[in-house]
């Protein structure tokens, strides 16, 4: 391989490492959620924390961290829809990582069994696909 094209495969490479980075994301302009979201979202949890291992067992914890489950900075939108309690080991451990579509799949089926009935139970953490509000 010559050297052009190597210095055009490491920029390319890097082109793809820093878009996958979320360089580009669109952003909810607003990142907290409010008193009320948090209020509902931990109300709605059992005031538990969400994470399941992966043996399927839930945290006992109580859950004082509310976070996007996907991440604000990756493009989540701050939403209700998207904010998950956790407890402060769990959130701390999420970090900002973009869960697998299957992780997603996998608590919007476990929410069926402890959210109230009634409640939506779907993630829509896209900002641009919000629809109205
Ligand atoms: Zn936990």
């Amino acid at each position: 391989m010559n050297r052009v094209a190597i210095i055009s495969l490491i920029a390319l490479v890097a082109f793809v490492v820093l878009r996958s980075r979320g360089s580009r994301v669109q952003k909810d302009p607003r990142r907290r959620f409010t008193a009320n979201d948090r209020a509902v979202g931990f109300a709605r949890a059992g005031n538990r924390c969400e994470h399941i291992s992966l043996l399927g067992r839930r945290c006992t914890a109580a859950p004082p961290h509310g976070d996007h489950h996907y991440p604000w900075s990756r493009g989540g939108a701050t939403t209700l829809s998207n904010f998950v309690a956790l407890c402060a080991r769990h959130n701390l451990s999420k970090g900002s990582r973009v869960p697998s579509p299957w992780a997603t799949r996998r608590l919007e089926r476990r929410r069926r069994a402890y959210f109230p009935p009634g409640t939506r139970t779907d993630i829509e953490w896209r900002t641009s696909s919000r629809a109205g509000s």
